[in-house]
């Protein structure tokens, strides 16, 4: 039986902090599907179809990685996909509070739905998509932070 994770977030932007989460999700799973959620209470810089395709654009050559998008509840989406597994990373304990009350309400909707969580690694725990909008919008470089797609598509939306 093949395991399929659902990596599920906001992606505005897609950064080096997601993608290693994706990557060494991986190993773990057969197939990863980073879906990128609709969320009505979040102004995001990104539309959820440039999301799609900058992540798509980032993962071109890998067969075992899907990027998609959904609306509605996640317990929903993760049926349609055939999986009940739900991929989160956790960067800090200011993470955890939060991260916590999705997997109980996650779980309170669906018993079924398991979500497992990564714990980030060191040198990417302090990035944040938030953190690095600020930075290219105040003119800095985002290349240390980000896929140089994802920068250059920043710097086209918050420089100009
Ligand atoms: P959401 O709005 O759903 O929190 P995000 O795009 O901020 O969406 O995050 C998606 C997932 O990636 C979450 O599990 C989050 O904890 C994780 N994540 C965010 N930033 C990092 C990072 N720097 N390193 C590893 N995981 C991260």
């Amino acid at each position: 039986m093949s395991r399929v994770a659902i990596y599920p977030g906001s992606f505005d932007p897609f950064t080096f902090g997601h993608l290693d989460i994706i990557e060494r999700g991986s190993k773990v799973f057969d197939k990863m599907v980073v879906a990128v959620a609709y969320n009505v209470s979040k102004n995001t810089t990104f539309s959820i179809e440039e999301r799609v395709e900058i992540i798509d654009e980032v993962f071109k050559d890998n067969d075992r990685v899907e990027v998609d998008s959904f609306k509605g509840l996640l317990v929903d989406y993760a049926k349609s996909k055939g999986t009940n597994i739900v991929l989160r990373g956790m960067r800090s304990v200011s993470d955890f509070e939060y991260e916590m009350q999705m997997a109980h309400a996650n779980k309170s909707l669906d018993p079924g739905l398991e979500t497992v969580f990564m714990v980030t690694s060191r040198k990417y725990s302090h990035i944040s998509s938030s953190l690095i909008r600020e930075i290219v919008s105040l003119g800095g470089s985002a290349g240390d932070l980000v896929p140089e797609v994802v920068e250059k598509k920043l710097k086209q939306k918050l420089q100009n």
